[in-house]
């Protein structure tokens, strides 16, 4: 029995192991500086590669629409701001990633979005948190940045500075989709059923958990910015707030990096991950490669997350270490990646 029992460890681990290899893109490095650059993700998690074909090809279609909002504006001379904000404004709107339309629900059945946005060039940011009323939440985060005293702004105190802007808003039922709704339900189950609900158990439960939606910049004037935008993860609890909007662990941006997380919202902040890739980068004089594979491969663990990220070189990287990613990238030389998993 015992020997079946090992044998079943062995298997299990195999399969963990394949199901989280690695997925990285990067242009080459070093150090050759492209005018400008951009990256975005719709998400880490651990998509089956039985997807629908036509399901693949909307993700697919969606994510070049994204590079290319993005990447028009730089390519006009725009900011990496306005080019991030743009990109993240798409995603939002798309009902297929979680962040503004089609956020996943909370344990009470609502719809509370996180996002936040930094400024690279002036270290300044601005970051919400709870909201259910604003239709875009990372316009809101800017609005934060530039026009408050504050960084981060919390729920009905986030709504009340939403109510002295012109961000548009929405009734909360703007955010109910009914797949979200659903995976809700098979959450709820689970936890009554005494398993874990927070963490993703089958295939069909993995695919849905993550859909965070981001963007890196870098733009011709050398300025950097990063954005980030959610729902959280199903089935967070009453007032949970994860990563993304934390300044450092999810969102991060200084005159040399700019980075994006997605995924476990919990590990990605214990790590002070955005951060992290940032000093590495920093302090090693590292290459943006090599500080990202210090992030995904030595700190976190595999399941974990994913990153994006730009350096002030115009170099590109993009991994996780959940066995898929959304993500897209392109730059003022013609690089160009766009994919899911590793190939
Ligand atoms: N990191 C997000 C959170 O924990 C979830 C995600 O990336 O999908 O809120």
């Amino acid at each position: 029995m015992k020997k079946y029992l090992s044998l079943f460890t062995i298997f299990s681990l195999l399969i963990l192991t394949s199901a989280c290899q690695p997925v990285e893109e990067s242009n080459t490095e070093p150090q050759e500086s492209r005018e400008w650059s951009i990256a975005l993700h719709g998400g880490a998690g651990y998509v089956s590669k039985d997807m629908p074909e036509d399901r693949k090809q909307a993700y697919m279609e969606s994510l070049e629409e994204a590079l290319s909002i993005g990447s028009e504006i730089l390519e006009n001379g725009g900011t990496a701001l306005d080019a991030i904000e743009k990109t993240v404004n798409y995603l939002e709107d798309n009902e297929m990633y979680n962040a503004g339309k089609g956020a996943v629900f909370t344990s009470e059945g609502r719809n509370e979005l996180d996002a936040a946005i930094m400024d690279g060039s002036t270290l300044n940011a601005g970051a919400i948190t709870g909201v259910t009323t604003v239709k875009n939440p990372i316009s809101l985060a800017r609005k934060v940045m530039t026009d408050s005293k504050h960084v981060f702004f919390s729920a009905d105190g986030a709504e009340t500075f939403a109510d002295q802007t012109d961000v548009e808003r929405v009734d909360p039922s703007y955010f109910y989709t009914e797949s979200r709704y659903q995976s809700l339900q098979r959450a709820l189950e689970q936890e009554e059923e005494g398993q874990s609900s927070l963490l993703p158990v089958t295939d069909e439960q993995k695919a849905w958990k993550y859909g965070t939606v981001g963007a890196v910049a870098k733009d011709v004037n050398g300025n950097l910015a990063a954005a980030t935008s959610t729902g959280g993860m199903t089935n967070k609890k009453y007032g949970r707030v994860g990563d993304v909007p934390i300044i450092g662990s999810g969102t991060y941006a200084n005159d040399e990096v700019a980075v994006s997380a997605t995924g476990w919202g919990e590990k990605i902040m214990l790590n002070v991950s955005a951060h992290t890739l940032a000093m590495y980068y920093k302090l090693n004089e590292a290459t943006l490669q090599e500080s990202m594979n210090y992030l995904v491969d030595d700190v976190l663990e595999p399941g974990d997350a994913g990153f994006i990220a730009v350096d002030k070189y115009g170099n590109y990287s993009m991994k996780t270490n959940t066995g898929s990613m959304f993500r897209a990238a392109t730059d003022s030389d013609g690089n160009k990646e766009v994919g899911i998993w590793e190939d």
